[in-house]
């Protein structure tokens, strides 16, 4: 083995997830790097892996980093795990692997589960693009603000969640991102009391209000985006397009944009763009149709 260091998923649940590729790295390695050993140990010991392990978690890393980059300069191989599902995701592990890059020294993905992943493969909201916020504030205020700030994003949105603050998380959401937002939650996935649940953000704070034993272990929280911002913009530059097509024939340009920035609230200069654009047609079609030379057509459509 070359000297480089392996990022690791482990199982986030079901132990029959972790890969035998997994298995064989951390079973290879000169050292596991772990983000809590006594956790990580139990795991290794069930799979028998005897590797010596080290832990690195957010409050030692920075130190532990420099250690590790001295071990791999001599010639050790060594392996990064979290306490559940892919390093660095909502965990440790990225000063450590940003330091590596930064003396070429290679970073290997083992790749696994990932709660973040594994919830949108089944939560039947958009696929297609999503964004992955992690953990919101525990604070009311910054977690309100977070919110506002993804108000508009129209990808479909992932959050971590714990079952102590699931309830605040949901309803701050439903009032900031609005009741009827279709959400997804994914609690406990692979594990014995796995649920799924569909529901819009105010049935889905409800239904935890009012099932006290359903807040218990872990949660992910998907929520769809807003409504595709682009359709809205086509259908809005439709509308405008033709608002725009007939005030022309009868006003100039000037007085048209600033009627129509004035009832829609859009942009001067926008207007003004798309009111050129649409006078341009107007005047390719008049020429088009009365089959007349373009600087004369020009001339008296400006007349
Ligand atoms: N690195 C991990 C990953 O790849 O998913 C995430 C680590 S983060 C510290 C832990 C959070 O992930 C939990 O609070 C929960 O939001 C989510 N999570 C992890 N395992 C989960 C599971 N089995 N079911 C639901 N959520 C889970």
């Amino acid at each position: 083995m070359k000297p480089c260091l392996y990022v690791v998923a482990t199982p986030i649940g079901n132990l029959d997830d972790f890969t035998p590729r997994a298995q064989a790295i951390l079973q290879s390695v000169d050292l596991i790097c772990a983000e809590d050993t006594r956790h990580s140990s139990h795991l290794l010991s069930y799979f028998n892996i005897k590797t010596p392990l080290i832990s690195l978690h957010e409050h030692n890393e920075r130190e532990r980093t420099d250690m590790l980059l001295s071990k791999l300069q001599e010639g050790k191989t060594l392996a990064l795990i979290s306490d559940a599902g892919t390093p660095l995701i909502s965990d440790p592990g990225f000063i450590l692997v940003r330091t590596l890059k930064s003396h070429a020294i290679p970073v290997i993905p083992i790749p696994g589960a990932c709660a973040a992943i594994t919830a949108l493969s089944v939560c039947g909201l958009p696929t297609d693009r999503f964004i992955f916020e992690g953990f919101l504030s525990a604070k009311a205020n910054a977690r309100q603000q977070q919110l506002l700030q993804l108000k508009d994003e129209s990808r479909t949105l992932i959050f971590y969640e714990s079952s102590h603050r699931i309830v605040q998380m949901l309803n701050d959401a439903k009032t900031i991102l609005g009741a009827e937002r279709l959400g997804f939650i994914g609690r406990e996935i692979t594990k014995k009391f796995e649920s799924y649940l569909n529901l819009n953000l105010n049935d889905l704070h409800e239904y935890y209000q009012q099932n006290q034993s359903q807040i218990r272990g872990e949660f992910v929280v998907i929520i769809e985006g807003v409504a595709k911002k682009d359709l809205k913009a086509d259908k809005h530059e439709l509308d405008l397009n033709s608002l725009l097509s007939s005030l022309l024939k009868e006003l100039p340009l000037k007085k048209v944009t600033q009627i129509v920035s004035e009832l829609t609230g859009l942009k001067k200069n926008y207007v003004y763009e798309q009111a050129l654009i649409v006078q341009n047609n107007v005047i390719q079609h008049d020429i088009i149709q009365h089959n007349i030379p373009q600087d004369e057509s020009i001339k008296s459509i400006k007349e």
